[in-house]
């Protein structure tokens, strides 16, 4: 494929913007080389700038889980924009999207819209410190919640007393209040609870993660740590950005049938607008501004375009909860595929898969948490990665990311993908 535009592009950008983009993985500093330029994309294909067709598996990173530019979302949108792009004044549809995801959504009664992923968890942390009158949270090596300061955090020399910051400019005041446990080690959690007694506002965590390639909560992890919050009075926060009405209707609480105290919400829930949520009990959501101590604001918050587009989106996987089955179902199918042509390769991998989340890690070994997925060949990778690419098939440019169908993926465009990974594992063996 012919990459000539995107290259010129992105030497231009590069003047412009911190290392030409403004999200750092879409660089492709994790897999090497040079990033495509998208122009247009409908369904489940990309068009880059050099007339490029690209099968696309990160759907915008999860949003898009009926397809790029889907009819029913752009009416909103533009109907709504001809309307005014922004009031700061209260508008009807924001109850209507807030109604429509809190009956969607089991354990929530309310819930308030934010601009994106990272502004729902850290406002979440917020709510839930003010409410427990705790400073500290545990969260989960490898998990991410976005890129505010509590959670740019690794273990410290004392992992079960603080961590340190993982990035310039986050304080050691800061870290001190977020604890690294490994996910699905439950013994880890309740060390780290003994250890900081009374002191613990939340856990948070993504259910399934997806931040370093698609990991399952193992059987039990997710109860215990239910019964380990319980136990020690702390509130368990779902970082649902990435599981939210995509697992399920109701997420993975509905799937996995665990019950958390607040939930997070990005991607989906707005449609491809920047949107994020979160939202818990009456009791908890009441303790935010206006209504109780705790601040938390935004100016385009519950903006009249992204709600057009959240409301549109929910509104279809709400009448059409057959997507969610669809789309298990096909990537059920891709991982038949892949795990054949990975064995008659023989090439050591793992694939982990719920739903319509799934990845390939070139490690043999079980990955469970983030020391595991360390273990994936990145050389193996990156070559996979661009061998991809230059059959058309856009995947996560890291080894660290899950991979997101969407429901415009058809049975065709999977067997494409299924003899493009044939081909390029041939090349690589
Ligand atoms: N939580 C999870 C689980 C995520 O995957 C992400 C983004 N990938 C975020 C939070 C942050 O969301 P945003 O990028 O919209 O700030």
């Amino acid at each position: 494929m012919i990459y000539k535009r995107s290259s010129a592009l992105f030497a231009e950008a590069q003047k412009y913007i911190p290392g030409g983009v403004n999200s750092p993985v879409r660089a492709f500093n994790a897999v090497g080389g040079e990033p495509v330029f998208v122009k247009e994309a409908k369904g489940a294909y990309l068009y880059d700038e050099d007339g490029n067709k690209l099968i696309d598996y990160i759907a915008s990173w999860g949003p898009m889980i009926l397809g790029h530019a889907h009819q029913p979302v752009i009416d909103a949108v533009v109907d709504k924009a001809q309307k005014g792009t922004s009031f700061g004044i209260p508008t009807e549809i924001e109850t209507e999207i807030a109604k429509l995801a809190v009956s969607m959504v089991p354990n929530i009664d309310k819930i308030r819209f934010v601009n994106s992923g990272t502004e729902a968890c850290m406002s979440a942390v917020r709510l839930a410190r003010g409410y427990k009158g705790r400073d500290k949270i545990i969260k989960f090596a490898g998990c991410y919640h976005g890129h505010s300061d509590s959670f740019l955090i690794q273990a410290g020399s004392g992992a079960v007393t603080f961590g340190s910051p993982n990035s310039p400019g986050v304080t050691q005041g800061t870290a001190k209040d977020t604890l690294l446990a490994r996910y699905n080690d439950l013994d880890n959690v309740e060390e780290l609870l003994k250890a900081n007694k009374e002191e613990v506002a939340a856990i948070i965590l993504e259910p399934v993660a997806g931040n370093m390639g698609c990991i399952i909560p193992k059987p039990g992890f997710l109860e215990g740590l239910r019964k380990l919050c319980d136990e020690h009075g702390v509130l368990l926060i779902f970082d649902e950005v990435m599981t939210g009405f995509r697992l399920a209707k109701g997420g993975a609480q509905e799937l996995l049938n665990i019950k958390a105290d607040i939930v997070c919400f990005g991607k989906v829930i707005g449609g491809g607008l920047p949107v994020g949520a979160f939202a818990s009990r009456n009791e908890i959501m009441n303790h935010l501004a206006p209504l109780g101590p705790v601040y938390q604001a935004g100016t385009l918050s519950g903006n009249p375009l992204a709600m057009a587009a959240g409301l549109a989106m929910l509104s279809e996987l709400n009448e059409n909860p057959e997507i969610f089955s669809s789309l298990s179902e096909k990537t059920a199918y891709l991982h038949k595929g892949l795990t054949k042509v990975l064995n008659d390769a023989k090439i050591p991998y793992t694939i982990n898969r719920l739903g319509s989340m799934i990845s390939v890690h070139f490690t043999e070994e079980a990955v469970v948490d983030f020391d595991s997925a360390a273990k994936g060949n990145n050389d193996t990778f990156k070559k996979f990665f661009h061998g991809m690419l230059a059959e058309g098939v856009y995947l996560p440019p890291s080894a660290f990311e899950s991979w997101f169908l969407n429901d415009a993926l058809t049975y065709d465009d999977l067997d494409y993908t299924i003899n493009a990974v044939n081909k390029v594992l041939r090349s690589l063996a």
